[in-house]
């Protein structure tokens, strides 16, 4: 692995932590602790990304030598490394918990590629470090599957994410509070290689501004935007604006990104909220099967569901409300900081709106079209119908003579199509007469249309069956899923049962739609 080359930035330019033991602790003044992972019993690479080695410059031998197993499972540092845990607080669930940080996860150092690309290369699980409470630091091999797979999916699905290296195995067993029936379970442990320009959560900033330590808060942004924005320029305070700016679009356009394919972070807190506007901290989601904009995947908030898949606009704005508070000391204004938030709005509009006339196959929405959006939503909810193949199969509706029956194996139930089927029908007929308005050549709309709207999505259970699987030794099912969702667009002939619908078994099936934050 001799092509990685690090330039640890993040350690070298900012604060930290200067007691440099393990135990768990407030850190005052300092943006990181330095730890080192825990070794394991036996690291063994379970799986890997071939897209993110190449994006790493490492090659299929590297990836394969017993020396990658060890660095990524924790148990050797490669010339360069310099392992930390990040401080960080957060509000979770609407509430400020304190100081938070990384308490599974390690970062080993900004490798930069041959094209000049930093990427951070960050191990979860690696053990304890001082932010992990009262908490083991690792991670389980069904979280850390779950994690792997979904970085990659969306990825390739065009969400901007974080993404996954490798996930490697540890030889060692971790206890568990199995889902919602509370019994305690040892289950695989394993360590995912997580990779992005940097992992820096509004939680990052919220911390310093909590404790007042507003020179630490005023090095953090500025060092923020001068590796992770280098291409905002002028004063401080006229950059540290604009930056807040463009956090606040990133933002919005993830979040639409997440309407379009059907995605529900689940935990939404500042501290899994990423100040480059990418999708991290793959914990308790889950994928849209039928549509309802009332689910969670999340057991822990299925009271008030705050993070249901119809708020996540709204309370990423309250997000970023929290990260506009927390800057305001070294912004100086409010106006700036409302500013910045109206763009979220803007852009969040601009972007659904953007993205719902793809789905549609539409050149642009009219007033009248989004009235009749929100009519649609209202029938798949009411209809329960599969929001994954209702789009695709929208595609191949004929404009000319529009029938339901195209859209018939997206319902879950002979009940919701029977009720709802007329209704639904009548909308296609009215959807047709648009679209035959807008004359786009068949062959243009429905490539836009497909370009949009996923054939294939990480369907919670197809996660769960690869999990079961993987538990049993066999990483078969893991690789085969990393595979379709490396084209979620293409038709792939002998793979359809990946696209189809939820099968019922795993309705209710722990595991299979919902999940627990401790996980
Ligand atoms: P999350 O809900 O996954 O975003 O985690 C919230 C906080 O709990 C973060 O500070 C995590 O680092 C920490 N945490 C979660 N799981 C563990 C664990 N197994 N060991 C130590 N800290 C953890
Ligand atoms: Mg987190
Ligand atoms: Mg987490």
């Amino acid at each position: 692995m001799q092509s990685l080359k690090f330039d640890n930035r993040f350690v070298r330019e900012l604060p930290g932590d200067a007691d440099g033991s393990p135990q768990v602790r407030q850190v005052f003044g300092a943006c990181f602790s330095p730890v080192l992972p825990t070794p394991v019993a036996a690291p063994r690479l379970l799986a890997w990304s071939r897209e993110v080695a190449e994006a790493l410059d490492l090659t299929p031998e590297d990836v394969r030598s017993p020396e990658f197993a060890a660095v990524f499972g924790g148990n050797a540092l490669l010339e360069g490394m310099q392992p930390y845990a990040a401080c960080y607080g957060g509000h979770q669930f609407g509430n400020w918990a304190g100081q938070l940080g990384d308490g599974r996860a390690i970062t080993l150092g900004e490798a930069v590629n041959a094209r000049g690309e930093r990427w951070e290369l960050q191990l979860k699980g690696a053990g304890p470090t001082p932010y992990s409470r009262s908490a083991d630091g690792r991670a389980v091999l069904r979280s850390s599957i779950r994690e792997f797979l979904c970085s990659e999916a969306m990825h390739h699905l065009g969400v901007p994410t974080t993404r996954a290296l490798c996930l490697v195995g540890t030889g060692e067993r971790v206890v568990r509070d199995m889902f919602y029936d509370g019994n305690a379970r040892a289950e695989p442990g394993a360590v995912v290689c997580r990779v992005a320009p940097s992992f820096i959560r509004f939680g990052n900033f919220e911390i310093f501004a909590a404790r007042g330590e507003t020179d630490v808060l005023e090095r953090l942004v500025d060092f923020t935007i001068s590796r992770d924005f280098p291409w905002i320029e002028g004063e401080p305070v006229e950059r540290r604006r604009q930056w807040f700016v463009e956090v606040c679009e990133r933002t919005a356009v993830m979040v639409a990104h997440w309407m379009r394919v059907g995605f529900v972070h689940g935990v939404m807190n500042t501290d899994n909220m990423s100040v480059l506007g990418l999708t991290i901290d793959y914990g308790p989601y889950g994928w849209i099967d039928n549509y309802d904009p009332n689910w969670t995947p999340n057991t822990t908030d299925a009271g008030s569901r705050r993070y249901r898949f119809g708020a996540q606009a709204q309370i990423a704005h309250w997000n970023l409300a929290c990260l506009a508070n927390a800057i305001h000391p070294v912004i100086g204004e409010v106006e700036p900081l409302k500013h910045g938030l109206a763009r979220f709005a803007d852009t969040f509009v601009a972007e659904n709106a953007r993205m719902w006339a793809e789905k549609l196959g539409l050149q642009r929405l009219t007033a009248e079209d989004s009235a009749a959006i929100d009519r649609l939503q209202g029938l798949l909810a009411r209809g329960e119908v599969d929001m994954t193949i209702f789009f695709r199969e929208l595609a191949c509706l004929d404009i000319g003579a529009p029938t339901v029956g195209v859209v018939r194996e997206a319902f879950y139930t002979d009940e919701g199509f029977e009720r709802h089927g007329e209704a639904l029908g009548e909308w296609l007929e009215e959807y047709a007469a648009r679209v035959r308005e807008e004359d786009m050549p068949i062959e243009a709309r429905v490539a836009r249309m497909n370009a949009a709207n996923p054939r294939f999505v990480l369907r919670n259970y197809l996660a769960q069956e690869a999990i079961d699987a993987a538990e049993q030794g066999d990483m078969g099912p893991t690789e085969e899923l990393l595979d379709v969702m490396r084209r979620p667009y293409d038709e792939q002939p002998g793979r359809e049962h990946y696209a189809a619908r939820r099968p019922d078994w795993a309705r209710q099936k722990a595991g299979c739609s919902m999940l627990s934050c401790s996980s």
